[in-house]
């Protein structure tokens, strides 16, 4: 998830570093309501370990009962009905 701000790459831009971004602030709370930690994601991306978050998201969102993808904002699989915790 590359975002960019201007020409620099969100984790350059010092407001995101400083923690002072109110626009990250307000999209960072929102995923982070559904379980989602965008900081540690491009953490991960910053530290060049893309695949290793790449197969974690993949881990995530698959399903452990029936192994199809899940939807981002579910709590139940919608392909076999299980619980997702
Ligand atoms: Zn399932």
């Amino acid at each position: 998830m590359y975002k960019r701000k201007g020409n620099k790459l969100l984790y350059e831009c010092q407001e995101y570093i400083n923690d002072t971004c109110d626009k990250f602030k307000n999209l960072a709370d929102d995923y982070l309501e559904t379980g989602v930690n965008l900081r540690e994601n491009l953490l991960k991306i910053k530290e060049g370990k893309v695949e290793e978050w790449l197969q974690e998201s993949q881990k995530k969102y698959t399903c452990k009962a029936c192994e199809k993808p899940l939807a981002v904002w579910t709590t139940k699989c919608h392909h076999c009905g299980a619980e997702i915790n």
